[in-house]
C-alpha cells in the first residue's frame, strides 16, 4: 500500500499549494509574456446567453457596458444542460511585435465552440469548432481544442462562445508553441501507458478466461475493456481517431459508455464478492438497478435527448461509484478478503474520479494532474483488482483442495474412508504384485457392537468407535494404511509384511482391544474384536485378498469371535 499513499501525499500538497496560487490570481488584462503556464481560471469573464443568440459585436458591446460578471473561483464551468456562455479575456501583446500563441480550451466534449480573438489593429480572427461538428479543428484528444492563434503588438481581445449540453467545463489556457508541443508529447506517453496498462490487462485476463473458463476473469476483463473505451470516447481519442465525421455518433456514445462499463463493474463486483452467496438480496437490487439505467439510457437514445441520456449517465456513475463503496464496506465487514482489496481499489478508483469530477467542476484548481487523476486512481484500482482477483482464486483452491481433504476422510473417527482407502492401497497392491513383495491386509470387527449401542445408547457407541480408531491409530506403524471400512469395521493394510509378522501384529491388535477400557461416566466398558487375515500371494487380485480377509474375519466370528483367523496356514 505504499505506492499509492507516497503519491497521494505530493498530489495533495499540490493541491493546497495551487488553491493559494488560484486565490491570489486575477488580473483584467494578462501580459502576453507573463502569462501563467495553467489554466487562466480567474482572470476571466463570463455572461450566460439568455435568450437569442448573440453576434460577436453584440457580445462585445455588453462587456463593454460591464455586462460581464467577473467572479470565476475555479476553470468556468456551467453544468449539465447549461445555457450558452460567453467568455472574455484581455491581453496586452507586450513583446512588440506579432506572436502566435496556442489557445487550449475546453474539454473535447463540448459541443460548439466559437473562438473569436479582437486585435488591436481591428482585424479579427474566428474559428468555429466542436464535437457537433464533422472533423472539428484543432481537437485534440485528452487537451481540449488547441487553435494556434495571432497576437498583434498591444491589446488583443479573446471572446470565447461555448454552448453544450454534457458538462460545460471550459478551460482556458494559452501556450507557447513550444509548451503546447511539450504538452502533447507528456500526454501522448501518458496515455501510451495508459491504454497499454488496461489493454495488456484486459487481455491477459480474458486469456485466462479461455484456459481457466472462470468467469471472474470475463467479468474483470469486460469490465477493464469498457473502461478504456469510456475513457477513450470521453478523452476525444476516439472522435480524434476513430470517427471524427460521425458528430451523431459522438453525441452519445460518451454517456452510453459510461452506464455499460458502470454496469459491467457491478457484474464483476457482484461475482467478486459472491453476492449470490453473501447478499442475494443486494444482488436483486443490483440486477434491478443496473436494467432500469439500461432502459432509461435506451429511451433517451429513442427520443434522441442528449441531455436526458447526460443526466443519466451521471448520476449512474455517482450511484454507482458510490455503491461499488458501500459493497467493498459490506463485504469488509463480513470479513471477505476479498473485500479489502475491493475496498481499497474503489477507495482509489473513486478518489481519482472524484479528484477529476472536482477539478472538472471547478471545486479545485484545473490543471493537468487534477484533470488526469481519474486515470491515476483507474491503473491503481485495476492493479488491486487483479491482485484481489489472483488471491480471489487461490483461496477457492485452498477451499477445494480442503474439500477434498474432508472429502476422504471419515467423519466420525477421522482415518480414511473406504474410497481414500482403496486410492493409497492401490499402487502399493500393484508394487507388491509387480515385484512379489510381502503385503497383508487386516480386517477387524468390533464383537457385539450393537449390544454397546443398546446398552449404552448411540452417542456412546460412537465413542467407542472414535476411541477404537485412535488406538488403531497409535498401534500402526506410519507405512501401514488404516481406514474405517464401514460401520464397526475397519481395515489395516501392512506393506512388507507377510503372514507371520500380520499375524502377530493382529494378536497384539486383539490383546490390547480385548485389555482396552473406555470411560463412560461412572463405569468403563470394554470390549473385544475379530480378525481375518490375507496375504498377498502371485497372482492374487486385490479385490480377492479383500474378499479373503472378509472370509476370515466371518471365521474368526463363527468360532467365538475374540480371535485372528488367516486365509493359510502359516
Ligand atoms: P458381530 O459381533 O456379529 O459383529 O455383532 P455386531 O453387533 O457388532 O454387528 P452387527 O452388524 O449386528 O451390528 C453393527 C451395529 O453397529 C449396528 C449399527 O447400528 C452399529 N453402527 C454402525 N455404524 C455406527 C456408528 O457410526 N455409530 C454407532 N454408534 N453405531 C454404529
Ligand atoms: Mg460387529
Ligand atoms: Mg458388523
Amino acid at each position: 500500500m505504499n505506492t499509492p499513499i507516497t503519491k497521494i501525499i505530493p498530489l495533495t500538497l499540490l493541491f493546497l499549494a495551487s488553491l493559494l496560487c488560484a486565490a491570489g490570481a486575477g488580473a483584467e488584462v494578462l501580459r502576453l509574456s507573463e502569462v501563467p503556464s495553467h489554466t487562466l481560471c480567474c482572470d476571466a469573464e463570463y455572461f450566460i446567453e439568455g435568450g437569442a443568440p448573440l453576434s460577436l459585436t453584440e457580445a462585445m458591446e455588453r462587456q463593454r457596458a460591464g455586462g460581464f460578471k467577473q467572479e470565476l473561483k475555479g476553470a468556468p464551468n456551467f453544468g449539465i444542460g447549461s445555457k450558452p456562455v460567453w467568455l472574455h479575456l484581455a491581453f496586452d501583446n507586450d513583446t512588440h511585435a506579432e506572436a502566435e500563441r496556442y489557445f487550449v480550451g475546453g474539454v473535447t466534449w463540448l459541443d460548439r465552440m466559437d473562438v473569436y480573438l479582437v486585435r488591436a489593429d481591428g482585424s479579427q480572427s474566428a474559428v468555429h469548432t466542436g464535437d457537433e461538428l464533422p472533423d472539428a479543428p484543432g481537437l485534440t484528444p485528452a487537451m481540449g481544442y488547441a487553435l494556434l492563434l495571432q497576437f498583434s503588438a498591444g491589446r488583443n481581445d479573446l471572446y470565447l462562445r461555448v454552448a453544450s449540453t454534457d458538462p460545460m467545463a471550459i478551460p482556458v489556457e494559452l501556450m507557447t508553441r513550444q509548451q503546447f508541443e511539450q504538452r502533447h508529447l507528456q500526454l501522448g506517453y501518458f496515455y501510451g501507458f495508459f491504454f497499454g496498462f488496461l489493454a495488456a490487462l484486459s487481455a491477459y485476463n480474458f486469456l485466462l478466461v479461455v484456459g481457466t473458463r472462470e468467469r471472474s476473469y470475463l467479468y474483470y476483463s469486460l469490465a477493464l475493456s469498457s473502461i478504456l473505451f469510456c475513457n477513450f470516447a470521453y478523452t476525444g481519442h476516439g472522435v480524434a481517431w476513430l470517427w471524427p465525421e460521425h458528430p451523431g455518433f459522438q453525441k452519445f456514445v460518451i454517456l452510453v459508455s459510461m452506464v455499460v462499463y458502470n454496469v459491467l463493474g457491478l457484474m464483476f463486483a457482484a461475482r467478486f464478492l459472491a453476492l449470490k452467496k453473501h447478499s442475494p438480496r443486494t444482488l436483486r437490487g443490483i440486477r434491478w438497478i443496473g436494467t432500469l439505467a439500461v432502459v432509461i439510457m435506451a429511451l433517451a437514445l429513442m427520443v434522441d435527448s442528449q441531455f436526458v441520456a447526460a443526466m443519466v449517465a451521471f448520476v449512474c456513475t455517482t450511484a454507482f461509484t458510490i455503491g461499488m463503496f458501500l459493497l467493498g464496506i459490506l463485504s469488509v465487514l463480513r470479513n471477505q478478503t476479498s473485500g479489502r482489496y475491493f475496498l481499497f481499489a474503489t477507495f482509489f478508483g473513486m478518489l481519482g474520479v472524484g479528484v477529476t469530477a472536482l477539478a472538472v467542476w471547478g471545486k479545485i484548481p484545473f490543471r493537468p494532474y487534477t484533470f488526469h487523476a481519474a486515470e491515476f486512481g483507474l491503473v491503481i484500482e485495476a492493479t488491486l483488482l487483479a491482485l484481489g482477483l489472483s488471491n480471489w482464486m487461490r483461496e477457492n483452491r485452498d477451499a477445494l483442495y480442503e474439500a477434498e481433504q474432508v472429502a476422504r476422510l471419515d467423519a466420525l473417527t477421522h482415518l480414511n474412508n473406504r474410497r481414500a482407502f482403496m486410492e493409497l492401497a492401490l499402487p502399493y497392491a500393484s508394487t507388491a504384485g509387480r515385484h512379489e513383495r510381502p503385503m497383508s491386509l487386516v480386517m477387524m470387527d468390533i464383537d457385539h457392537f450393537k449390544s454397546i449401542n443398546d446398552q449404552y445408547g448411540h452417542q456412546t457407541g460412537d465413542l467407542v468407535l472414535t476411541a477404537v480408531a485412535d488406538l488403531l491409530k497409535n498401534f500402526s506403524r506410519t507405512s501401514d494404511i488404516v481406514a474405517r471400512w464401514g460401520g464397526e469395521e475397519f481395515i489395516l493394510l501392512l506393506p512388507e509384511t507377510g503372514l507371520k509378522q500380520a499375524i502377530n501384529h493382529a494378536e497384539r491388535l486383539r490383546q490390547a482391544i480385548a485389555e482396552f477400557r473406555i470411560p463412560v461416566g461412572e463405569t468403563s466398558i470394554s470390549l473385544t474384536a475379530s480378525f481375518g487375515i490375507a496375504a498377498h500371494v502371485a497372482n492374487l487380485s486385490f479385490d480377492k485378498m479383500i474378499e479373503q480377509a472378509d472370509v476370515q474375519l466371518y471365521e474368526a466370528k463363527r468360532s467365538g469371535r475374540n480371535k485372528v483367523c488367516c486365509s493359510s496356514a502359516v
